[in-house]
């Protein structure tokens, strides 16, 4: 392993981390980005993003973050496939654990992003893969002229839904109340969609189904009449929200300094938490909104910050 000390290591590659490592290698830094699995993040899941400045039409989220990896491949920048164990940020020099050993760096951005809380009712589990899913862009093609169920009332459930509608021939999205959180454009969109229907005020209770056909139905219960029903699906999409992926990699001594309640990593105006040459960008910082031009414009904020923090502490 190259022992050399990085400039700058970027914990994760989503639109946050590309842009960071983009910034960075185009500033001849010495940078790694660590990456489990593929570039792209969950922007990379999102079949259509119509609100990224600077593309007039809708583009696809896989498509737009490879643009992101090759232009900043186009500087250099090489994502390094290893699965971060653990961080250690608390010394100057900082210390990255991975599954190949251990990096050093000056600074560290974490890029981590968030991953999708689970409903946490009987046959979620005993379902996964057979009819439950989290992603209707991976999954959503398995339905074609099938009944599905969405879970949640916030923009990734009715988005997620809208999109299902290509494939399924029905989509119920389920939410526990009247209320939406989902932008209202989004919203007007799935309300002219004969294919989704509404079940508000309402909970799932169990998902259910056998060994040979996967899901088959969700058992549901009204929360306002108590009253309980059996909705026939053949697949159940839950999109009840984030958490972010911290948990696994901040140490509990740093933990202390740097998350808030609900594990996000708190930050100021340039995206640096409490401990010097650490900083946290995109939807794993707290209180983001969520969108990839705003984890653009995270990143390079805390690029441009780390950089003059390393010649003052390292150079001068
Ligand atoms: P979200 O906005 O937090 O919505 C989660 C939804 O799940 C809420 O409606 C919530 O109900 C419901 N929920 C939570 N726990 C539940 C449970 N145990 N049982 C039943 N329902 C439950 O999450 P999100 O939709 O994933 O969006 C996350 C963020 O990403 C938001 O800031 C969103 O704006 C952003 N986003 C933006 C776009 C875009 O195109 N701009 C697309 C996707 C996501 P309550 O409403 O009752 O709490």
């Amino acid at each position: 392993m190259d022992k050399k000390i990085l400039d700058v290591a970027i914990i994760g590659g989503g639109p946050g981390g590309l842009t960071a490592g983009l910034y960075g290698s185009r500033a001849l830094m010495n940078i790694k980005l660590f990456e489990q699995l593929g570039v792209g993040g969950e922007a990379a899941r999102t079949d259509v993003i119509e609100n990224y400045p600077g593309f007039e039409q809708p583009v696809n989220g896989m498509e737009l973050m490879m643009k992101f990896n090759a232009q900043a491949e186009r500087f250099g920048l090489e994502a390094t496939y290893e699965e971060v164990l653990s961080l250690d940020l608390q010394d100057d020099i900082k210390k990255i654990e991975t599954t190949e050993g251990v990096h050093e760096a000056k600074s560290v951005i974490i890029a981590t992003g968030t991953h999708h809380r689970t409903l946490d009712v009987p046959g979620e589990k005993e379902y996964a893969g057979q009819g439950v899913s989290y992603c209707a862009t991976c999954d959503g093609a398995f339905f074609r002229n099938q009944v599905v169920a969405v879970i949640g009332g916030g923009d990734s459930s009715v988005k997620e839904a809208i999109y299902l509608t290509r494939f399924a021939s029905k989509v119920y999205i389920i939410h526990r109340r009247k209320g939406f959180r989902a932008e209202k454009i989004t919203m007007d969109m799935a309300r002219k969609n004969e294919k989704i229907e509404f079940i508000v005020d309402t909970v799932v209770e169990e998902i259910s189904g056998t060994q040979q056909a996967g899901v088959t139905h969700v058992n549901l219960l009204n929360k306002l009449t108590k009253e309980k029903s059996k909705l026939d699906v053949n697949g159940v999409f839950i999109f009840v929200g984030m958490l972010p992926n911290t948990s696994e990699i901040i140490k509990e001594k740093d933990a202390k300094l740097i998350l808030d309640e609900a594990g996000y990593l708190k930050t100021d105006i340039n995206m640096k938490t409490a401990i010097d040459g650490v900083y946290a960008i995109g939807d794993v910082r707290a209180h983001s909104k969520r969108q990839v031009a705003v984890a653009v414009g995270d990143a390079v904020t805390a690029l441009m910050d780390a950089e003059q923090y390393i010649e003052q502490k390292f150079h001068s």
